[in-house]
């Protein structure tokens, strides 16, 4: 999921992890294994009004969601490795939606504006068949 923002966000709670993320592009890596599947959860991240009760809520609650790729059958820590191997590519803050995670540094990714997602996930993930919901190019006419 790629998420814009144009506002810096803190998170609040000493209990999250700690940080605050710049105005920016962001790629969150998460899975769906409740109810509803992965349509039900996403649903719930396009919400703008929901309760904050995962990291990405804060930044979803005041940035803009532009892309969205599905995955099934898909792991979200082979989604993290493999982009943390691309160029320019970190991770904002350590914990971040990866507090059950014992792989993964972070489940948030900063993605330069160069760099193309949906291409990412067609090439590297193609054995899965991803289904790539059309990120929204800030900044082109
Ligand atoms: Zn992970």
């Amino acid at each position: 999921m790629v998420i814009e923002s144009e506002v810096e966000i803190t998170l609040p709670s000493p209990r999250l992890a700690a940080g605050s993320l710049v105005p920016g592009r962001y790629l969150y890596a998460g899975s769906a294994k409740g109810a509803g599947g992965m349509r039900a959860r996403v649903q719930r991240h396009l919400r703008p009004k929901k309760s904050l009760h995962w990291h990405v809520d804060y930044l979803t609650r005041k940035g803009r969601i532009t892309g969205v790729a599905l995955l099934p059958g898909g792991d979200e820590c082979q989604i993290v490795s493999g982009l943390l191997r691309q160029a320019d590519i970190a991770a904002p803050i350590p914990g971040f939606g990866s507090s059950d995670c014992r792989q993964c540094v972070s489940h948030l990714l900063t993605l330069p504006r160069h760099f193309d997602p949906g291409y990412f996930f067609m090439t590297y993930f193609s054995e899965l068949r991803p289904l790539v919901l059309a990120e929204e190019r800030g900044g082109q006419n």
